[in-house]
């Protein structure tokens, strides 16, 4: 074979000193490549030549990790998705954290798997699923999981509430018959939409109800929905609340719906993917008054608590109903009184993932090193950013906000006057791309009452109120060209 032949063959380095040279070589470009983000473009078109180096067909031989490295540096490090980077407001993402990087090392080093069992990695996602319950102001007795994120948790909840309020053993069974009933705004995110579909549903089994000036559901029009099917045989079963919509960061009247679900026994879910975790933010806390009495919440720990991908918790408060959903032990799964197989609470009862990365650690360390008040503080000042931008838009007769500011998102437009809905679409669909392509940030958009908005959502641990003033500025420049 080769001069190695007459070693044994693992996967370890071949090389252990060299091999440590080289990790600390990245561990020294991983720093100056985060503590310099601003200074790099926030996203740049990827080259053809490097697309190619994409599809190349699959390596059967070695090559030295060095060149591997060189490789990464060439082919990937310079074409980021952009969202460290302090002027990204792009969809809804956090930041990421160099103590998350630390866990998310420590958990690929120890490799456990988070399935069950009676060791140390176990004790640190118990803990942290703790901490997100004293967070959320949860009862000790409730239980969570840390999923992939906001879509897996709101899946696993939305299964719960099924199950339970089925008012039968749907899992032994299946649906009986497909008059189950989950509602949630129109502006409730589409991942709820699948989940329902998933849950043997249809898009029908998730009604959507309109909602008020200010992106809330109406109140008045969901109790009446549900009367209505009532009246039709359908069964409702859950009602699922915003803590911040995808679109406007809009929060739900959670109280309101805690009441119609107590007076008509449903399951209370809060989709929480944005808000929930800004229970941290005194200055959020009182809006989502009302979490506390959900039956279920989702969160998403990899937005506004700014953990690396991927990291979401659901949060179930009548823990034995959240086991009996997902539970299910055979014999090779059965759990020893003593030993490693012992301990009652395997996460894998909990959830349709048996194994699991050990992705606690990361929220684990981030939360002991910066103290959950300085994350609180984070989401205050983000909160404060979109109304400086805010302020900046309504100071200037050429912009205008296209929705309320709901917590840390901004819905606006370039409006010179005299301009038709359709112009002024494509108008702002091109600032929005010019901006991107200038590299000078990355904002996001969608669509709201047909207007074509540029929207910010403003989840950056590093941004400062100088970006908005770039950001502003240049839109006003590029908006003046585009018409002239
Ligand atoms: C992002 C988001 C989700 C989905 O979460 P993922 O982590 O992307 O799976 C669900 N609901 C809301 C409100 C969101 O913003």
């Amino acid at each position: 074979m080769n001069e190695q032949s007459n070693t044994f063959e693992t996967l370890d380095p071949q090389d252990w000193e060299q091999s440590k040279a080289l990790m600390h070589q990245m561990v020294d470009d991983a720093f100056d490549y985060t503590k310099n983000v601003r200074d790099r473009k926030i996203w740049q078109e990827i080259p053809e030549h490097i697309l190619n180096t994409f599809k190349t067909p699959l390596p059967q031989q070695p090559s030295n990790a060095e060149a591997v490295y060189k490789e990464l540096q060439e082919t990937v490090l310079p074409y980021p998705m952009g969202n460290i980077h302090p002027r990204f407001w792009a969809w809804y993402m956090g930041s990421g954290t160099i103590s998350g990087v630390m866990g998310d090392f420590w958990a690929s080093i120890l490799n456990p798997n988070l399935g069950g069992g009676n060791h140390a990695a176990h004790k640190v996602e118990e803990q942290v699923i703790s901490w997100i319950k004293e967070i959320i102001d949860f009862p000790k007795s409730a239980s969570g999981l840390l999923v992939s994120g906001g879509s897996m948790a709101n899946y696993a909840a939305l299964a719960v509430a099924r199950n339970v309020k089925a008012g039968y053993d749907i899992r032994a069974e299946g649906l009986k018959e497909n008059n189950l009933v989950f509602y949630a705004s129109t502006e409730i995110h589409s991942c709820n939409t699948k989940a329902v579909e998933l849950l043997g549903l249809g898009t029908k089994g998730l009604k959507k109800i309109k909602v008020n000036d200010d992106y809330t559901i109406n109140i008045d029009a969901l109790k009446q929905q549900i009367q209505e099917d009532k009246a039709n045989g359908l069964q409702p079963i859950c009602i699922i609340g915003s803590s911040g919509t995808v679109n406007t960061g809009a929060i739900d009247n959670l109280n309101a719906i805690a009441n119609i679900c107590k007076d008509e026994n449903l399951w209370f879910h809060v989709d929480g993917a944005i808000g929930a975790i800004a229970m941290l933010s005194d200055k959020v806390k009182p809006q989502l008054n009302g979490i506390e009495r959900a039956d279920s919440v989702a969160l998403d720990l990899h937005k506004w608590l700014h953990m690396p991908f991927e990291v979401g918790c659901v949060m179930i408060k009548d823990s034995v109903e959240h086991r009996n959903t997902f539970s299910l032990i055979p014999e090779y799964l059965a759990k020893n009184t003593r030993g490693l197989a012992s301990g009652d609470d395997w996460f894998s009862e909990y959830g349709l993932q048996l194994s699991r990365r050990f992705r606690a650690l990361k929220v684990w360390m981030s939360l002991k090193e910066h103290g959950s008040d300085r994350f609180g503080r984070m989401i205050s000042r983000n909160v404060e950013q979109a109304h400086y931008l805010g302020a900046l838009i309504n100071n200037n007769k050429d912009l205008e906000l296209i929705a309320p500011i709901g917590l840390d998102i901004v819905c606006f437009r370039y409006n010179p006057g005299g301009l038709t809905l359709e112009a002024l679409n494509i108008l702002n669909k091109e600032i929005k791309l010019q901006i991107e392509e200038r590299a000078i940030a990355l904002p996001g958009y969608t669509t709201l009452n047909n207007k074509y908005c540029i929207r910010c959502a403003i989840s950056s641990h590093r941004v400062t109120n100088e970006d908005f003033d770039v950001l502003i500025k240049s839109i006003l420049n590029i908006g003046l060209e585009l018409i002239s």
